[in-house]
């Protein structure tokens, strides 16, 4: 199945997913839909439990509380052999290719190995290693090397040989081009992108940088066009402030949050980002915001509908002139990547 040609029912579906560590509200109320063949991108800062979402969804971790069903199945109420057939369908990249590759295996066992556990390519492994390796633009002549041999692109390459080499229908991305330089970045995305077109894969992209996001996701947890054409939480203001400017004749003007990353452990009353918004008044410190519907996509904040839209700013600023660009991409369609 390709993307744009989704089945009704969702193929991983979240509802009101928490995890608490101790006290450490690592996941809290997490709720989406992912089809088929679709990317959808978990966005949030460093630390914010972006990860721990990933580990729920594939059930690596038990919540707390919430639902997920796969497939139609409901995940939590699987048991544990239920839940290894499952893996196969499940699999996911981690951020940091070299910890997650077995320095003292080859790429062919790296690769055989799923494959044995799965009772998959019997009699024809080799051939398959091979076709795995031509698969992520390596070559059988990598076959008989060991990490260490490889560059960060490279290793990146491998782990996704890894992750589709039990051909499974979806994959929860984990920041996985967050290490690489960034020169590379845009090479593993085309190559994710270009085995989602071959396989009809499913991505949960896990990211904080929305640079990348743009490029990859259909929907950022609400509609991806909305919330770069009208961004309305001021949280989403910073987000794409950060995201890099290419024209070095334009000044950086980045909206640096101020104050702490609130704590896990204590999050404060109200808005959770209420000690860090410039907006911040006394409800915030009192009331925590509800979801709204905000135009076309959801917003949590009380002032939503005060707050000007990043991009209607009187001032032209950089920061503005590059959502402007984002925005021209997005109506030339740029935005359906
Ligand atoms: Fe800022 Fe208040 Fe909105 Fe939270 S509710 S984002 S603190 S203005």
């Amino acid at each position: 199945m390709l993307a744009g040609t989704f089945v009704s029912r969702p193929l991983l579906r979240a509802e009101r997913l928490v995890k608490h560590f101790k006290a450490v509200r690592a996941v809290d109320d997490i709720s989406f839909e992912l089809y088929t063949g679709e990317t959808l991108a978990l966005v949030g800062e460093s630390g914010c439990g972006k990860s721990t979402a990933g580990r729920l969804l594939l059930r690596l971790i038990e919540p707390t509380s919430g639902k997920v069903w796969f497939d139609g199945r409901d995940l939590f109420g699987l048991a544990e052999r239920e839940v290894r057939s499952l893996r196969r369908e499940m699999q996911i990249i981690f951020q940091d290719p070299y910890g997650s590759l077995n320095p003292r295996m080859t790429v062919r066992d790296m690769l055989a190995e799923p494959l044995a556990l799965h009772g998959l390519a019997k009699g024809k492994q080799p051939e398959r290693v091979a076709e795995l390796l031509r698969l992520v633009g390596l070559g059988p002549e990598h076959a008989g090397r060991y990490p260490h041999e490889f560059s960060g692109g490279q290793r990146q390459r491998i782990g996704i040989a890894r992750a589709v080499a039990v051909e499974p229908r979806l994959i929860v991305c984990d920041e996985p081009v967050s290490a690489l330089d960034v020169s590379i970045r845009a090479q593993i995305i085309n190559l994710l992108q270009d085995l989602q077109r071959r396989f009809g894969l499913a991505y949960l992209f896990i990211a904080h940088d929305l640079a990348v996001v743009k490029h990859i996701a259909a929907r950022v947890a609400a509609d991806k066009r909305a919330l770069f054409a009208e961004p309305r939480h001021p949280y989403t203001h910073a987000l794409l402030s950060a995201i890099p400017v290419p024209d070095l004749s334009l000044k950086r003007e980045r909206l640096v949050l101020q104050g702490d990353v609130p704590s896990a452990h204590r999050p404060p009353q109200g808005c959770r980002f209420h000690t860090r918004c410039p907006h911040a008044r006394e409800r915030c410190r009192e009331e925590e915001p509800p979801l709204a519907a905000a135009d076309s996509h959801s917003v949590a904040c009380h002032f939503w509908k005060e707050i000007e839209p990043f991009t209607s700013a009187s001032r032209l600023t950089p920061v503005n002139e590059r959502l402007t660009r984002l925005q021209a991409a997005f109506h030339t369609g740029g935005g359906s990547s």
